[in-house]
């Protein structure tokens, strides 16, 4: 009985992980765009051009 509580507390804990890291990676996605020639990050949201390399986002 006491293993059974600790699989489906560590359970619980990883799925937390996952949930908030999938949370963290949206936030980065809205609040930036990354550059798809030159992996740079920074731009505005409505940037249409990279301000590194000048390609089209
Ligand atoms: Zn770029």
């Amino acid at each position: 009985m006491n293993n059974n509580g600790s699989v489906v507390f560590f359970f619980f804990i990883g799925f937390l992980t996952i949930v908030s890291g999938a949370g963290i990676r949206n936030r980065e996605n809205v609040d930036q765009q990354i550059c798809p020639h030159c992996m740079r990050e920074g731009h505005d949201t409505n940037a249409d051009k990279c301000k590194f390399c000048g390609n089209k986002l």
